[in-house]
Parts: C-alpha cells; structure tokens; sequence
C-alpha cells in the first residue's frame, strides 16, 4: 500500500513539477526584459534574403509621440533593454534617435544595427543619444560582393561611415555607441 502511495506521489510531481516551475517563474519575472521596436519598416536597400521589399503591411515610421506611449508601457513592466530595428532601415526615421535618448534617461539599454548608409548625417546625435550599442552591416571586404548582398548599398559610403563614427567616438571621448561590424560568410568565397 504505501510504495503505492509513494509511487502516485512521484508520479503527481513529475506532472506538476514543470507547471509549478513555469508558475512561480511567471510571478516573479511575468514579462519579458528584452523588447524590439520597429521605429520605421522603410528601407533604402532590398537585400538579399530580407523581407523588408515583399512586407505587404503598410510603409512607415514611428511617430515620437507613438514611441513614449510605447515607452511608459515598457517602463511600467520592467524593460531594461531596448532594440529600435526589425524590419527597416532605422535611421530612415529621422526620429529614432530621439527615442533611443528618451530610453537611455530611462535607464534602458539600447541597440540597433543599421545598413550604416546615413551614419555621416547622424554621427554627433548617434553618440549623444547614448545608445549602448550599434551594429553595422557591412557584410563584405570589397565592394563587389558588397553589392550581391547589400542590393542599391554604397560600400564606400558605409566603410567610410564606420570610421566617421569611429573617429567621432575617439575626439568626443565617448564610451557609448559601442561599434560593431559583420562580415558574412558568403562574401569570403
Ligand atoms: S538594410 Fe536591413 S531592412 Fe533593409 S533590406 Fe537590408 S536587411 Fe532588409
């Protein structure tokens, strides 16, 4: 009788261990920390493998006053990092970098990747919005097998635009707009 017992007691945790685990987890963490943002889904390239020229939803960017509406949500569960891209080129909203510094006052980690094309008419703003971090696609070596990738891309432009933002970070002595770059595989062949 009492390994009986024993043996349905095992048998009854085993089934409800995993939902008590997910149940006291939800109530103490119920929301996710880590939100992306799409502050605009219009782009200025139609790269190869990306969704952004077939998206069938309508083209536009985020407005500020959408963006704090957004934020206070955020804010009142708990985000503490940000990502403001997904489906579009975010430095085509000539807001987005007023939102990454309303986030960064919040005390939100913040972080896009860009195609790096409009980096020169942004540099000094990139920097005082204090965004954490910025990734730039650059993909290639050379501007050849840039262009497979990147299509209607300018590799100089984007090239030259790191090593703007670079020097820029250097002369404001800036610790922020951490700077990174990618290479893809496909273009190393
Ligand atoms: S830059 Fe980004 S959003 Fe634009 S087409 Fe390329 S991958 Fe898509």
């Amino acid at each position: 009788m009492v390994p009986k017992i024993l043996d349905n007691v095992k048998r009854g945790f085993i089934k409800t261990f995993p939902q008590a685990f997910f149940y006291v987890y939800g109530a103490i963490r119920p929301y996710p920390k880590h939100f992306i943002v799409e502050t605009t889904n219009i782009c200025n390239l139609k790269c190869k493998g990306c969704n952004n020229p077939y998206l069938k939803r309508e083209k536009r960017n985020m407005s500020i006053e959408e963006f704090k509406h957004i934020l206070a949500q955020l804010k009142e569960i708990g985000v503490n990092h940000i990502d403001f891209d997904f489906c579009g080129e975010p430095l085509l909203n000539k807001d987005t970098l007023k939102m990454v510094k309303l986030a960064h006052d919040s005390g939100i980690k913040t972080f896009f990747s860009t195609n790096g094309t409009f980096i020169d008419q942004y540099v000094d703003d990139i920097i005082k919005s204090g965004l954490d971090e910025i990734l730039i696609d650059l993909d290639a070596v050379e501007s050849k097998s840039y262009l497979k990738l990147r299509v209607g891309g300018d590799f100089e432009r984007v090239k030259n635009n790191i090593k703007l933002l670079c020097d820029k970070k250097n002369q404001m002595k800036s610790k922020k707009s951490h700077c990174r770059s990618r290479l893809s595989h496909n273009t190393l062949q």
